[in-house]
């Protein structure tokens, strides 16, 4: 059994219910436990900046995937919740990256594990230290260490 985090985020229609979706979807494979799950944050685009703002969790998933068919239920799941891909970056129903799995380190074609933007991000990171305070890259770095060094971005709790 292994260890994933999940990053997924929604910035179309009904985003609070996407991302619950999502969750729901990648247990309904019968592969897949959701062990914790972040608060709902709202955050600010980055990179394609006229677009909505995006409603983001992280996860901890307990899965006997392997990495690659990870992977693919989350595609899976991300077609069923009719993702577009229109704009790199741009608006999307619902994303979901694959940030850790076990201490796994891998540059495949298809799979970058770490999630090589990770650690760049507030909108993952803030989450993800929510859930797993003491969690730490392959290399030894802890992610709330990386905090403080990310670039703003506006990241708030959703109530509720
Ligand atoms: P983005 O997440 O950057 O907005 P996509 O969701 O369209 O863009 O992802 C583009 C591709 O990134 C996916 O088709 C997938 O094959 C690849 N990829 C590489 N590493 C990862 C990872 N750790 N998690 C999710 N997708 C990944
Ligand atoms: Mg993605």
């Amino acid at each position: 059994m292994a260890i994933a985090y999940l990053s997924l985020g929604a910035n179309l229609g009904d985003r609070k219910a996407m991302l619950e979706a999502a969750l729901r979807g990648l247990e309904g494979s019968g592969q897949v436990r959701v062990v914790k799950a972040s608060s709902v944050y709202e955050t600010e685009p980055i990179g394609y900046v006229g677009q909505p703002w995006f409603y983001n969790l992280a996860a901890e998933i307990e899965t006997d995937l392997d990495p690659d068919a990870l992977l693919t239920l989350t595609k899976q799941v991300e077609r069923e919740l009719n993702r577009t891909r229109e704009i790199h970056w741009g608006p999307r129903t619902i994303d979901i990256d694959i940030l850790l799995y076990d201490d796994l380190v891998t540059n495949g074609n298809r799979l970058t594990l770490p999630h090589p933007e990770m650690v760049g991000r507030r909108f993952v990171l803030e989450p993800l230290v929510e859930i797993a305070p003491d969690l730490k890259l392959p290399d030894g770095r802890r992610i709330a260490d990386l905090l403080p060094s990310v670039s703003a971005q506006e990241v708030r709790k959703v109530a509720g």
